[in-house]
């Protein structure tokens, strides 16, 4: 360190409180360079000259590969370095923070380790696995350079109609509450040796900074709408979405994105007093509240509202940083404006930028703002792929086991011949699921990862013959009467936010017609639903002879659940959400008064047909908001 430069500029020394290093800085920026901060920019538009040009405080990818499709950690770490550097050449050489969508590993990023999507690990109920998957979640986009994941999404969802269910890891909050120590893991634990004193974020041990998303009700919007409204009492709002933002705060999250639903038709992205009041004022928030993508450009109402009326309400409502504000240009302009005008305070300014500086101290960003490229060996790290195969065993959940006194689980792994059928048996796409390479994710093959058929070549003996037919028709199954059991997977295709919204909740492609067809021949059959949530099975379940929900696993699926339905491991997860016999009964969530579900929220079946007991269901249950 510089003893010169740390004198003449206390920021730049990092032996100093964090407080203090804010103040000195804030007290050095112009209100130009502070605006600046405000705004996180998408990566397509960000060159240097804009970064410079514009002071800009943070860049993200969203949802998207980057900086383009395939591309290698190295090639990440040079694009953030590019910004960073661009960054740290400004009159003050404040770096800024990169983001990502890691929401189930790192995502955007070929070969990285895909975990199973939120419900999934809603189902099995670990904190401690939560806590080691954000920790290598953590590692991971380190490893490329990103310090900000956009992680975890701790809605609670209470309809699963709404196409982020899968984001989501309960119904009840209380499941929420419990897997959202993700966030330990994501941010490291406080360290004893913290020299700022600071209630929130590791720092020095290699770990990131969180984003509790989205506040608040998110998952609470009328028949699952995405970006709808939440109606609801405040104390139903309180007891039911807001009590994961208070472990959040607990744990020292360190950033809280805000959500494009309205909260009684008012815009989460205006609602001063949940922003303010409640999670900064009562809540003692003391990090960073981004706006969603666009979020503050989407504020349309009362009508007759131009963007400078949207940004006064935002910033006002208290969001600090713009992410993506459409056009940075007109957002510095309307931001000048405002503040010169006094429409917005000075005072609400600098509560912004001594957030924004403050996350980026602890993130130490100030003392290496460059990607650490000895972490590129922990990317797709054999240690990760473990643990989400691990993951994937736990989040299983055994629905039905045989038919009567016989059971169907464990397979033998003996078998002379068997066939796995089904449009997501061979596809890694599909057992991704959404915000998987792409915004939206896609069928086929997308990352590296082992398929459920293939995990199922590996585990069964060597004398098996495993035929693979994707749709077996009933001439098919007529000419292979020598089958000794048949694996039929079927489920949802990869979507992700409004364009997820179903009022079906049906089987893509033909799944229902595949399980009629293999389970209602001779052979006996394992249904696998590979699903973002419960879908309409209710009328086939009397066909099947065994029946496990895998949720969207991710990369490791093939080897996770190889190692459940072959024995090797029992059934351990539990239903996050109650499983509907038919969509006009949604909304309907535990202890709702006329609960009546084909399976309910907590339950699940060991491979001995008992009942895994589930004591972690909470009273927040009873309500439909
Ligand atoms: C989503 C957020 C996400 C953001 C950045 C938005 O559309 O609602 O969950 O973090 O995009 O990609």
């Amino acid at each position: 360190m510089n003893l010169a430069a740390a004198a003449e500029a206390p920021y730049k020394d990092p032996s100093i409180p964090i407080e203090t290093r804010v103040s000195d800085l804030l007290s050095r920026m112009t209100i130009q360079e502070k605006i600046g901060q405000m705004a996180q920019i998408d990566r397509t538009v960000a060159s240097q000259e804009v970064i410079r040009d514009f002071g800009i405080g943070s860049v993200l990818n969203g949802g998207e590969s980057a900086p383009a499709p395939g591309a290698t950690p190295a090639m990440w770490a040079d694009m953030i370095d590019g910004y960073q550097k661009a960054a740290m050449s400004t009159r003050l050489g404040i770096p800024v923070v990169y983001g990502t969508d890691a929401i189930h590993g790192h995502n955007c990023i070929v070969g990285s380790t895909i975990f199973p999507h939120n419900i999934g690990l809603g189902a099995a109920r670990d904190e401690d696995l939560m806590v080691r998957i954000g920790r290598a979640t953590a590692l991971e986009v380190l490893a490329t350079g990103v310090p900000y994941p956009f992680a975890p999404c701790i809605a609670v969802c209470r309809d699963p109609r709404w196409g982020r269910c899968y984001e989501s890891y309960s119904e009840d909050t209380g499941i929420v509450r419990s897997m959202s120590k993700i966030i330990l893991g994501l941010q490291g634990f406080p360290p004893t040796n913290h020299t700022s004193g600071y209630p929130f974020v590791a720092q020095g041990g290699g770990y990131v900074m969180g984003c509790a998303k989205h506040f608040a009700g998110d998952g609470g919007t009328e028949e699952g709408i995405d970006e709808h409204n939440t109606v609801s009492t405040y104390e139903d709002l309180s007891r039911i979405h807001l009590l994961p933002y208070i472990d959040a705060m607990a744990m020292g999250v360190s950033s809280v994105m805000v959500s494009f639903s309205s909260w009684n038709d008012v815009k989460m992205h205006a609602h001063r007093f949940l922003i303010t009041q409640i999670l900064k004022q009562e809540m003692s928030f003391q990090g960073l509240v981004i706006s969603d993508w666009e979020g503050v450009d989407r504020i349309t109402s009362p009508p007759g509202l131009n963007y400078t009326n949207s940004l006064e309400a935002a910033v006002n409502a208290g969001i600090d940083m713009i992410m993506v504000p459409l056009d940075y240009e007109k957002f510095c302009k309307s931001m000048n404006y405002l503040v010169s005008s006094g429409q917005i305070p000075i005072s609400r300014i600098d509560d912004a930028v001594t957030r924004i500086l403050r996350v980026k101290f602890i993130l130490g960003l100030f003392e290496r703002p460059m990607a650490d490229r000895s972490l590129f060996s922990m990317f797709g790290h054999e240690r990760h792929k473990e643990l989400a195969r691990e993951a994937v065993r736990k989040s299983l959940v055994l629905l039905k086991n045989g038919k009567g006194e016989e059971k169907m689980l464990p397979l033998s792994k003996n078998a002379p011949k068997i066939l796995v059928a089904g449009s997501h048996a061979h596809n890694i796409g599909n057992q991704c699921g959404g915000w998987t390479l792409s915004w939206q994710g896609s069928s086929g093959n997308t990352t590296k990862g082992i398929t459920i058929l293939e995990g199922i070549k590996k585990a069964v003996s060597k004398e098996t013959q495993v035929v693979f037919e994707e749709r077996p028709d009933e001439k098919f199954l007529s000419e292979n009467n020598d089958l000794s059991y048949a694996i039929v997977v079927v489920g949802e295709l990869p979507y992700a936010e409004f364009l997820g919204d179903s009022k079906e909740l049906r089987l893509a492609l033909d799944g229902e017609e595949m399980i009629k067809t293999v389970c209602s021949s001779k052979v006996k059959c394992l249904v696998i639903i590979v699903s973002g949530r419960p879908v309409v099975i209710e009328p086939y379940v009397d066909m099947m002879e065994a029946l496990v929900a895998a949720w969207l696993p991710g990369s490791e699926a093939g080897h996770g659940i190889a190692d459940v339905i072959f024995g090797d491991f029992d059934f351990h997860g539990k239903l996050p959400r109650t499983w509907f016999r038919r969509v006009d009964q949604l909304p309907m969530n535990y202890g709702d008064p006329h609960y009546d579900p084909l399976y309910p929220l907590g339950f699940g079946l060991q491979m001995n047909n008992s009942s895994l007991s589930d004591g972690n269901v909470s009273s927040s249950s009873s309500s439909s908001v």
